[in-house]
Formats: C-alpha cells, sequence, structure tokens
C-alpha cells in the first residue's frame, strides 16, 4: 500500500515531500477544493514533482465499490472499502438547499446499542483521518454545491469519541480555509454518553456542535438500550453536560430514536423534560430505521407528535426527523450492513 497525502494539513504534506510550503498548499487545494486525486491532473505541479508523486504517493486510500443515488430526494450513499478490505459506508443528505454529509468514525462499534446495526458485528478497529476526510471528498466530487458547505454530523457508524483525537484532527482539517473551509457550527460530534470525551470536549477551541444519543432518561430503560449507560449512568451524564456547558457555554442538542412501545410516552418525554432541566438543549426525534432481525418498530408519527408536543409545551424546541435515505438504507447510523463487500 502506498502512502495517501489527504489527511495530512497543507504544512505536513510539504515536510513530507522536502517541498515548499506554498507547493503543500497547492496539492492541498488540489485534494480538498478541487477533488482531485489524479496526480498528473494536478497541471500547476512542476513536471517532476508530478512525476514523483505518482510513483511514490496514492491519490487516496478508499476505493469506491458503488454510490447509490435515491433519484426522489437526492440521497447518496457511498460504499467505500478501506485497504485491508473492510468497509464503511457515508450518506449524503439532500433537503432544499441544506446538504448534509453523515460520515463513520470507526469500522464496527464496540458500544452496542441494542437497536442499532453497527454494534452487531461488534468492533474491529477506528479510522484515520484519510479514511474519515476522504467520505466527505468521494461524496462532494461531483456534487452541484456551489459556494455552500455542506453540514458534518458523526453519526455514521463508531463511536467519535473513542477515536478522539483522529476525529478532532479531521474536524481540523475539514475546517481549513484553503481546504473545505467547513464552518465549525456546521459540524457535530455525535456521542452515546462518553463521559471522558464530552469533558474533553468542553475544552475545545472550536464551536464544533456536540449531540448526545440519549434514548431514555431513566436508568433501567437507558441501560437496556444503551449498554454504556451501566458504565456512565445519567447522573453522572447530567453533570458531565453540565461541566461541559459551564465551561464553553454552547447548546447541545438530544437525539432520542423513538421505538415504538418503548420510549415514546408521554411519560418518556416528561422524564427527558425532568433530566433536561438546567440543561440548554433542543431534541431531535428520529423514528427508528428498522434493522433486520432486531425486535423493535418505529414509533408511529402520532406517538413522535405527542411526544414533541410534551416537550414544545414546556418550551423544549423538538424536531422531528423524518428520515430521507429509507429507501437505499442510507439513514445515519444504519450502515454498511445489508452489504456483503
Ligand atoms: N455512536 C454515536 C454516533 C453514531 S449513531 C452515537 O451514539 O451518538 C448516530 C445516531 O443514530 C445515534 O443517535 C444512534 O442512536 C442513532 N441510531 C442508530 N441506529 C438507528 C436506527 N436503526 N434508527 C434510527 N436511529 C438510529
Amino acid at each position: 500500500m502506498s502512502t495517501t497525502l489527504t489527511g495530512l494539513t497543507s504544512a505536513e504534506i510539504a515536510e513530507l515531500l522536502a517541498v515548499k510550503p506554498f507547493q503543500g498548499r497547492q496539492i492541498f487545494k488540489w485534494l480538498y477544493q478541487k477533488k482531485v486525486f489524479d496526480f498528473e491532473a494536478m497541471t500547476d505541479l512542476s513536471k517532476p514533482l508530478r512525476s514523483t508523486l505518482k510513483t511514490a504517493y496514492a491519490g487516496h486510500t478508499l476505493e469506491l465499490v458503488e454510490m447509490q443515488v435515491c433519484a426522489r430526494t437526492g440521497t447518496k450513499k457511498a460504499l467505500l472499502r478501506l485497504h485491508d478490505g473492510e468497509s464503511v459506508e457515508s450518506v449524503l443528505i439532500r433537503d432544499h438547499d441544506r446538504v448534509t454529509l453523515c460520515v463513520s468514525s470507526q469500522v464496527g462499534c464496540a458500544l452496542k446499542c441494542d437497536f442499532c446495526a453497527t454494534g452487531l458485528a461488534g468492533f474491529t478497529r477506528n479510522l484515520d483521518c484519510a479514511e474519515i476526510i476522504e467520505q466527505v471528498l468521494f461524496l462532494l466530487a461531483g456534487e452541484p454545491m456551489g459556494d455552500r458547505t455542506p453540514n458534518i454530523v458523526f453519526m455514521g457508524m463508531g463511536e467519535p469519541f473513542r477515536n478522539y483525537d483522529t476525529v478532532m484532527k479531521t474536524i481540523h482539517l475539514m475546517m481549513d480555509k484553503e481546504g473545505l473551509g467547513i464552518g465549525a457550527r456546521k459540524i457535530t460530534v455525535s456521542t452515546a454518553g462518553d463521559i471522558p470525551g464530552i469533558q474533553k470536549f468542553a475544552h475545545e477551541e472550536h464551536q464544533v456542535r456536540l449531540s448526545v444519543s440519549l434514548h431514555a432518561a431513566n436508568n433501567t430503560l437507558r441501560s437496556r438500550l444503551v449498554p454504556l449507560n451501566r458504565k456512565y449512568p445519567l447522573e453522572d451524564l447530567r453533570d458531565a453536560i453540565l461541566y461541559y456547558q459551564e465551561t464553553c457555554g454552547r447548546q447541545i442538542t438530544f437525539e432520542w430514536t423513538v421505538l415504538q412501545d418503548v420510549n415514546d410516552s408521554v411519560q418518556d418525554a416528561k422524564e427527558l423534560l425532568q433530566f433536561m432541566q438546567h440543561i440548554q438543549a433542543s431534541v431531535n426525534l428520529i423514528p427508528w430505521n428498522p434493522v433486520q432481525g432486531l425486535p423493535y418498530a418505529p414509533a408511529r408519527m402520532d406517538r413522535c407528535q405527542a411526544f414533541s408536543d410534551t416537550l414544545a409545551r414546556a418550551g423544549v424546541a423538538c424536531t422531528i426527523r423524518r428520515e430521507k435515505g429509507q429507501d437505499i438504507d442510507a439513514a445515519c447510523g444504519q450502515l454498511r450492513r445489508t452489504h456483503a463487500v
């Protein structure tokens, strides 16, 4: 396997190649702004540099196996093969002018949330920077974005806080103005409630958003749905979130995957309100996306609505996320499983 230049800053590229900083920036722009991976096509580089690059480096590390596009919604799902034969999926969701990319941070996941497809096959390994950023580059290549930048959510496979340093470095790469130039507030890291990760994230200087996947606000139910709750129960999670907000002052979002007759009642909404006291947060209800073999059903829309109304009456902003990729199995948090690569 030859080394790739994706996943590196322009300064790191210049250092690795022992070229001038401006040449590092030229290559960086080809990769991130033009999404060109073919060194021959990087026409402002000298011929000798181009041929050195061609012999010693690969343009990208991921191989695109398949890109499914939903004609009705414009949702795209990329199935990408890693150098060791593993695979990841990433999704682009279009909502009018708004484009959201859902990226993976790990192959598989160790947390095994009871309703999630990713944990079923267990945890394989962390992704590196190149493998995360290339998901974005592959999805954006050829996508008519104009001057707009996409939103990025770490809601694909894996727990981003279990791959903390790599995810933070990749976020900086995404924000680099000479590259993708994505604003910090357009990037969201979603955690199942990893307390050390939340505490560390409180001290990051950028304004990247935090989402906490809650799904239940009593310990009995949450420990069943999110086994990580046995290690970090709700009281401790609440303290960590309060610490986060005291430290950085940023609002968060609670994700609540709504499962029929499990966590979709008005009583569940009231428990959530209780939990949220003194926390500045909005709530995202995600109707469960069916996963074959798992004993759950998506909550009915009238139940989601009643849940949402309960929150709204208490002054909490709540959105019901209507999945846009169901017909190609492309909902975030539900990736890869239907394919054998
Ligand atoms: N580990 C992180 C990020 C990955 S999952 C986390 O837990 O936040 C992103 C979101 O999708 C989480 O809220 C997760 O609980 C949710 N999710 C997982 N499987 C789902 C499914 N089948 N339907 C709907 N939401 C799902």
